[in-house]
């Protein structure tokens, strides 16, 4: 019910609310940290080979930042299935609250921070609340306290869609992460095919032109891409320079002179993504076939024989909308979305950062009081 609520609410591409859809499906969202010294949930039970000896100071801080340079490569995966975030937080911020309003010693602090491990509540909120902030630039100083970038760490954020492509790709790279210092926290969460989709569109969305017909063609590339994720659609699509419905084709794709042609039930499924991605903008929806309204499409949907063909029986545009959304998403059917997160800048800013003293709250009174 409350996941039916969600869909409509969902006015361009934003994903339906966790909360509601939590509640929809009954169940708490599983938050796993997994200390990576227990070898649980991945991780393999045999002791890595990794030294651990780096317990000094400087070794600390020169291990974790040549970490930092070390982005995780997530290039062997299916490109649809993955999704890096990145979130600034200040640590002056931090500092000011864990010793000026908790009254912890400043070395306590610091080791609160080293141990500090983000909620996926954190990591996904979209709102950005102090001590995290949007960076414009690596040169601005804290939105909150004024503080300059030395005192600002990034926390990447690598999330992976679990499922048949990925799970050997992830289970491969979880295992081949350093595990010093605990730069590397593993976590996951289990969700429905449906928020899948919905944050998958809203990716896809970000930074699209709505007004420069091209968008059309890269909603197209990433949905194939979503499907079929063995074939080389980057490499396909500089083929490509028309997208049409085939007569011949009953299931399926083929490109030729330039031409990629969809059978007709795959051609129908994009009318619904382009439609769902630019509903917002202006009334009703762009699409290979123009604008259409919610009725217009499902009409359309209908007398193509789509809507039969795939199970939608409701009568009502908005329920059989609904219904379509269900099958094209995979609906309430559960998976889990695995998120590796590089605290290694974090590890190292702090180390580098206790030879130096927090700054004094901003005269301007931007710190909390
Ligand atoms: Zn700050």
């Amino acid at each position: 019910m409350a996941g039916r609520r969600s869909y409509r609410s969902v006015k361009t591409v934003e994903r339906p609310s966790r909360k509601i859809v939590k509640g929809a499906v009954g169940s708490a969202t599983r938050l796993t940290a997994v200390p990576r010294k227990k070898g649980g949930g991945a991780g393999p039970s045999t002791p890595r080979s990794v030294p651990n000896k780096a317990s000094r100071r400087t070794g600390r801080v020169q291990k974790a930042s040549v970490a930092g340079t070390n982005r995780v490569d997530l290039s062997a995966f299916p490109s649809e299935a993955v999704r890096k975030l990145d979130r600034s937080i200040c640590l002056a911020c931090v500092l000011d609250v864990f010793t000026r309003h908790m009254g912890l010693s400043l070395n306590t602090a610091h080791l609160e921070i080293k141990r500090y491990k983000p909620s996926l509540a954190e990591l996904n909120s979209p709102a950005i609340t102090r001590p995290y902030f949007t960076m414009q630039s690596p040169q601005d100083p804290c939105p909150y306290c004024g503080s300059p970038p030395k005192w600002h760490a990034r926390l990447a954020i690598y999330r992976i869609e679990g499922g048949r492509t990925t799970d050997t790709l992830r289970r491969e790279l979880v295992k081949a992460l350093p595990t010093s210092g605990n730069q590397f926290l593993i976590l996951e969460e289990r969700g429905t095919r449906q928020e899948a989709f919905f944050e998958w569109l809203e990716k896809i969305s970000k930074g699209l032109d709505l007004e420069a017909p091209q968008w059309l063609r890269e909603v197209c590339r990433h949905y194939l891409s979503r499907k079929e994720p063995k074939e080389d659609w980057q490499a396909q699509f500089e083929q490509i320079q028309s997208i049409r419905r085939s007569r011949r084709l009953e299931r399926g794709w083929e490109v030729g002179k330039g031409r990629l042609f969809l059978a007709p039930p795959l051609f129908d499924e994009l009318l619904l993504v382009h439609y769902l991605v630019s509903r917002s903008q202006k009334a009703g929806g762009l699409t290979l076939e123009g604008r259409y309204t919610l009725r217009e499409l499902m009409a359309r949907l209908r007398s193509g024989g789509y809507l039969r063909a795939v199970g939608v029986i409701a009568q009502n545009p908005s329920d059989a909308f609904e219904e379509l959304l269900q099958y094209l998403s995979g609906g309430e059917a559960s998976m889990k979305l695995h998120y590796i997160v590089d605290r290694s800048d974090l590890l190292g800013k702090v180390g580098q950062l206790k030879a130096f003293k927090p700054p004094r709250p901003s005269v301007r009174g931007h710190l909390i009081s």
